[in-house]
């Protein structure tokens, strides 16, 4: 019986020594396709959609002087769509002409009714990129994804607004999940008089919490634009955020903005319950290609209900990479599943992409798998 347990040891160490090629991959979750089942629902949860000059030049079209994103999503959607519910980041204003890219981003509403046509059906609107065009970009932007029957939250016209609609409640048969969304800031630029933009401030969501709390829901999800830069670990401020919001019943964290993926940590905590934190989901769309900012990953939750009790499943992750290539002349964008690698893809920055951030995340995650199937 020895030499077998030898050979386990041996195994175990070349595997963190060399992660892309490790015989234990991450385990695939089963059936997560199947959201039929009753009293069972899923989300899928996505980082953020940039909207720097170059993408939004490369998807004009000059003869027609019309926008059209379709082709961005096209790869990526047949996934998305495999939720009940996809929440992405909407890190822009869509506050109509000059349409302008970093530092003060408005990028034409077809961005968002691509997103939609692809399946993200709700955005998060509260984040270091909500002031960028003032109060008028922020009643814009809420007016015209009312328009086109995006929900959306972080963000509100006025204080009545808010009382209203702060709590996003997504239901499926007997499950309701209600979902909050808040920044760390706004790049500086004042929040304008009248509109309300959800700041990080543990007084207020407290209160939001405790409100939420009377809404009969299984599970809150509070979506948080908080952390570093650039960093693939989480700050202190980010943990000691996080352990308040669970002390007060939250349930699941959904971070974005650093702009890389941050570490997954799904736990128990001293009464049994589940909890999960996702640091930073990275970027989902954006222009940036230092390493790790050119993707993203899409977390997947899935909460059955039995017998009265909601729990979390183990969630699970997908890794997505914006493939950047020239055609005819062109820059061309789209995002991609990492699984599945397409034609005018840049190997050498994919492979990089995907074995860097599997070896980190292995590393640094706490029971969330990648889901390769
Ligand atoms: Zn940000």
């Amino acid at each position: 019986m020895r030499w077998p347990f030898f050979v386990l040891f041996f195994l175990i160490l070349s595997c963190n020594k060399n992660n892309e090629n490790c015989l234990f991959r991450p385990k695939p979750i089963v059936s997560i396709n199947n959201k039929d089942i009753s009293d069972t629902i899923s989300l899928v949860f996505i980082g953020d959609v940039m909207g720097h000059r170059p993408v939004l030049n490369s998807f004009y079209n000059k003869e027609q002087k019309t926008y059209n994103f379709d082709y961005l999503f096209e790869e990526i959607s047949p996934l998305i769509k495999k939720s009940d519910y996809a929440i992405a980041n909407l890190e822009l204003t869509l506050a109509g002409r000059p349409f302008t890219g970093y530092p003060r981003f408005s990028a034409p509403i077809e961005l968002a009714k691509s997103c939609k046509n692809a399946g993200i059906q709700i955005l998060t609107t509260a984040n270091n990129h909500s002031c960028d065009r003032g109060k008028k970009g922020i009643l814009k932007t809420i007016n015209k994804l009312d328009k086109i029957g995006v929900r959306h939250f972080g963000t509100y016209l006025d204080k009545e607004a808010r009382k209203k609609s702060n709590l996003v409640i997504l239901k499926k048969k007997t499950i309701k999940i209600g979902l909050l969304n808040y920044t760390y800031g706004t790049n500086g630029l004042p929040i304008p008089e009248g509109v309300c933009v959800n700041l990080i401030d543990t007084t207020q969501m407290k209160l939001d919490i405790e409100k939420s709390k009377t809404k009969g829901l299984d599970k809150l999800v509070v979506l948080l634009h908080w952390g570093n830069e650039y960093q693939l670990k989480p700050s202190k401020k980010q943990r000691d955020l996080g352990d308040f919001l669970y002390k007060h019943g939250v349930d699941v964290i959904i971070g974005s903005h650093p702009h890389v993926i941050q570490p997954m940590e799904f736990k128990k905590n001293k009464d049994g319950l589940e909890k999960l934190t996702v640091f930073s989901l990275g970027n989902f769309i954006s222009n940036q290609r230092k390493p790790n900012t050119d993707g993203g990953a899409l977390v997947k939750l899935r909460f059955v209900k039995k017998n009265n009790l909601t729990k979390l499943l183990p969630p699970g992750y997908f890794l997505t990479w914006v493939n950047k290539f020239v055609e005819k002349g062109r820059n061309k964008y789209q995002i991609i599943p990492c699984l599945s690698q397409k034609p005018n893809t840049s190997i050498k920055k994919l492979n990089y992409f995907i074995s860097s951030t599997r070896k980190r995340l292995a590393k640094n995650n706490i029971e969330v798998n990648e889901i390769l199937d």
